[in-house]
């Protein structure tokens, strides 16, 4: 019997060892935090041995093979230690992909994850059985224990990435290649971006890669670092051969005579960010056989995910909009691009290194006044201080959202995008989005 232990009980840790148990591995589940009361009961109830808040190197180092879950860092002791030794070190995708044939769509990039990865899901299960999983819902390996669906869509982080060996997905999609993350990654963007490109690693020419041709990381990458994938780039500036492109104001999807034409105008999400994601998702259904009719209507009727530029109410005419999932620079700057009108920008958290240039010219644009939100907002008020008429400073979302509403006139927006991490003051970003919604909805 060969001895699988697993590195963190959360999501993807306890989804392996259901499935690594029903595969006949000998299962060994431990965490250096305490697992959830949740995980723990499922690990009780399928017996699965487990510990927390301790690793016992007496029962990892005699492992066959390890899954480290993606938030465990490289340079960990007992990670290293396990490397040494020799053991082979794999995610969570890289195990459950070994016991399912299915189609697997893999969507990467540094931002729109989330969004395009359910967009996706969205438009194919109107035709197709399939599962959606990776850093969504329930973890991939669970599926492929529990539903083994014929096709999936996988939302897939770099550290998912990071310890792949033979994963490959039909379909690739890589969104987009910004700085985030380097603390894993030595502090070297290079190593970031290879990261990301191991999505299409094992691929061949029977694969596809779909990928944003404006984003010139991507792009210089491509032509140092070739790929056997066939190449489906999509762009909203210039036309594209095979792929998805814009002209005027109609989004094409053209990867075979058979091409899709619609409307951005009819795109129910906003920002030329979403027409990328919807690109993205399009070439993908297109590929997988999805009606042009089903394609369509599903890009009218798609709502968005909670958090990422999300609607929240409209009060005295003004719009209060939640982008609480905007934890960096990029993110932030597609929120401002697609205001339509002057904002009022709530901003600021855990500051990860951000260099704030390029909102420069959409904040001297759009934004009449910005609401700094977090425990340390000097580099704020040092960087917009000069170009705006207001800016103050906030403790707390309530406090935050009633400025707003007193800054605010008629006709307005208030925006929620705050370029940085939510741990000084929120639990995580969710917390951040709900509280921003509740301060609104008590208003
Ligand atoms: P991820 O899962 O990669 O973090 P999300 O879909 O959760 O991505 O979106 C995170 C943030 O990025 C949100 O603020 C969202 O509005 C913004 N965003 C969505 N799509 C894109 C894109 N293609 N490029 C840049 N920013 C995007």
């Amino acid at each position: 019997m060969k001895r699988l232990v697993v590195l963190g009980g959360g999501e993807s840790g306890v989804g392996t060892a259901l499935l690594a148990k029903a595969k006949g591995y000998e299962v060994f589940v431990s965490d250096k935090g305490k697992i959830k009361e949740n995980y723990r009961q499922v690990l009780i109830h399928n017996e699965i041995e487990w510990e927390d808040e301790t690793h016992s190197e007496s029962k990892i180092l005699n492992a066959d093979i390890v899954m480290k879950s993606p938030g465990i860092p490289d340079k960990a002791p007992l990670v290293k230690q396990i490397r040494e030794k020799g053991i082979q070190v794999v995610s969570e995708i890289e195990f459950a992909s070994k016991f399912t044939k299915a189609t697997i769509v893999g969507i990467t990039g540094s931002n729109g994850k989330t969004t395009t990865s359910t967009l996706t899901h969205y438009i194919l299960k109107r035709e197709l059985n399939v599962g959606l999983g990776g850093n969504i819902g329930d973890s991939f390996a669970k599926q492929v224990l529990e539903h083994d669906y014929p096709n999936y869509v996988l939302e897939i982080s770099s550290f998912q990435l990071d310890d792949i060996d033979t994963f490959k997905p039909k379909i690739a999609v890589l969104l987009n290649v910004t700085p985030d993350h380097l603390d894993r990654y030595d502090y070297k963007f290079e190593n970031y971006i290879a990261s990301k490109f191991r999505i299409a690693e094992n691929q061949t020419k029977e694969d596809y890669l779909v990928y944003d041709a404006d984003d010139e990381v991507i792009t210089n990458w491509l032509k140092e670092h070739p790929v056997q994938s066939t190449l489906l780039p999509f762009s909203i500036t210039k036309k594209v051969e095979k792929g998805a492109y814009l002209e005027e104001e109609k989004m094409i999807i053209a990867i075979d005579n058979n091409q899709i034409h619609m409307s951005t105008n009819n795109l129910a999400l906003e920002g030329k960010h979403n027409i990328k994601n919807a690109m993205a998702a399009s070439t993908v259904a297109h590929l997988l056989k999805i009606r042009k009719q089903t394609i369509r209507e599903s890009l009218e009727s798609f709502q968005g995910v909670e958090h990422r530029l999300e609607q929240v109410l409209k009060i005295n005419k003004v719009q209060y909009i939640n982008d609480s999932k905007a934890t960096n620079v990029n993110a932030t700057y597609f929120a401002l691009e697609s205001m339509d009108a002057p904002t009022i920008w709530i901003v600021g958290g855990v500051d990860k290194g951000n260099n704030y240039e390029e909102l420069f010219a959409f904040v001297n644009e759009k934004v009449k006044a910005v609401i700094c939100l977090g425990v340390d907002n000097d580099k704020l008020i040092d960087t917009f201080g000069g170009m705006v008429d207001t800016i103050v400073e906030t403790q707390s979302m309530e406090e935050a959202v009633k400025m707003a509403y007193k800054l605010s006139e008629s006709g307005d927006n208030v925006l929620l995008s705050p370029a940085c991490a939510s741990f000084d003051l929120f639990e995580n970003y969710e917390d951040r989005g709900r509280q921003f919604k509740d301060a609104v909805r008590n208003l």
